[in-house]
C-alpha cells in the first residue's frame, strides 16, 4: 500500500511535547515569548521598565511608568482561567495533534478535570480555530457542493423537516495541478440566491471559478464577481463525477470524523464551531509538527469572551 505522505508524517510525540511544555514555569515563559517577543511593554503606555510579582498563581506586569498591571493571561483566550496552564496547553496539544478531532469526553479523561470543564476548554479553543479560519477566503478555483449536518439524531425527525439538520456549504479550493489547498465548510440558513450570494462575498476572492453540480442557487457567486461553471450532472451522483473528488473526499473525512469523535451536539447551536474546527485542521494538515504552537499563537492572539457566549447552551453529554 502507498504511503500517503499527509498520513504517514511525523506528528509530535507526548514525550517531547511534555519536555517542552511540562511544566508550568515552562508555559508561562512560553506564552510570555508569544505575547512579548522583544520583552514586556506596557500594553497602556508602551513604556518597557517594569517588575513582576504573583497575585495567587498568576505573574502579573507591573509598569514602572504609569503602574499599570498586566496579568500574563489578561487578553487572551485563557483570562480568567483558574486552571493552570499546563492544562490549557495540553488540550491544544491533544486537539492539534488528533488527525479526526477530539470530543470533549476524551479531553474529560486526558485532561483529568470535570465533563463541563473540559466542554468548555474544547469550545474555547474551537472558537480560536474559528476565529483563525475567518481571516481566509478561498481564492482560484473552487468546487463548492451543498450539504448537511445531522438529521439522524435519534429521537429525532429524519429528513428535510429534521429539527437538528443544519444546512452548509462545502468549498474547497484547488491548485493548478488540481490538487487541494483550503476547505471551507459554512452553516448557510437554506440554500437561497440570497444566502449562497452573501456566503460568496464573504468566503470567496472575487474573480473565483466556482465549480457545482448545478444546483441553481450556486449562480448567485456571481454577485460576488466570481464566475459559476455548473456540471451536467446527467443522472451521476457528485460521487460518480471525478470533477468533485475532493469535496467528496472532505465530506467523508468529516463524516468520520464527527461519527467516531463526537456524541450528537446541537448542530444549530454549534455546527460552526465543528466546521471550522475541521477545516482549521485540514488546511494545515502538512505542519502537524507545528500545529499545537500554532494553534497556541492563534490562542495568546484571541479575545476572551464572556463565557455565556461560549456557553451557547445547556452542556449536551
Ligand atoms: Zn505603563
Amino acid at each position: 500500500m502507498a504511503m500517503n505522505r499527509i498520513q504517514f508524517q511525523q506528528g509530535l510525540s507526548m514525550p517531547e511535547f511534555l519536555k517542552d511544555y511540562g511544566t508550568e514555569a515552562q508555559c508561562e515563559q512560553a506564552l510570555e515569548a508569544i505575547r512579548w517577543p522583544n520583552g514586556f511593554h506596557c500594553p497602556r503606555c508602551g513604556h518597557e521598565a517594569h517588575y513582576v510579582f504573583r497575585d495567587g498563581t498568576r505573574k502579573v506586569f507591573q509598569c514602572n511608568a504609569c503602574r499599570h498591571q498586566a496579568s500574563l493571561i489578561a487578553g487572551t483566550v485563557f483570562q480568567g482561567t483558574k486552571l493552570p496552564l499546563t492544562i490549557w496547553f495540553l488540550a491544544i496539544y491533544l486537539i492539534s495533534q488528533a488527525k479526526t478531532g477530539l470530543s470533549a469526553l476524551a479531553l474529560k479523561r486526558q485532561l483529568g478535570v470535570s465533563y463541563p470543564t473540559a466542554w468548555l476548554i474544547h469550545q474555547e479553543l474551537m472558537q480560536v480555530m474559528t476565529e483563525r479560519e475567518e481571516r481566509y477566503v478561498l481564492e482560484g478555483n473552487v468546487q463548492v457542493d451543498d450539504a448537511y449536518l445531522g438529521g439522524e439524531r435519534s429521537g429525532g425527525k429524519v429528513g428535510r423537516g429534521s429539527e437538528n439538520k443544519v444546512a452548509f456549504v462545502a468549498a474547497v479550493s484547488l491548485s493548478d495541478d488540481g490538487r487541494p489547498l483550503r476547505a471551507r465548510l459554512t452553516p448557510v440558513p437554506g440554500f437561497t440566491l440570497k444566502a449562497v450570494a452573501a456566503w460568496a462575498k464573504a468566503h470567496l476572492a472575487p474573480k473565483c471559478a466556482v465549480f457545482s453540480d448545478g444546483l441553481a442557487c450556486f449562480g448567485a457567486v456571481t454577485e460576488a464577481g466570481c464566475s459559476h461553471h455548473p456540471t451536467v450532472m446527467a443522472g451521476r451522483k457528485p460521487k460518480e463525477v471525478p470533477e468533485f473528488q475532493w469535496i467528496n473526499t472532505i465530506l467523508g473525512n468529516l463524516k468520520t470524523s464527527l461519527s467516531g469523535c463526537y456524541h450528537a451536539f446541537d448542530f444549530r447551536k454549534y455546527a460552526a464551531r465543528y466546521l471550522a474546527a475541521f477545516c482549521y485542521r485540514f488546511n494545515r494538515r502538512f505542519d502537524l509538527r507545528v500545529l499545537h504552537k500554532r494553534l497556541l499563537v492563534a490562542a495568546v492572539g484571541c479575545a476572551p469572551r464572556p463565557q455565556r457566549s461560549i456557553r451557547l447552551a445547556d452542556v449536551h453529554c
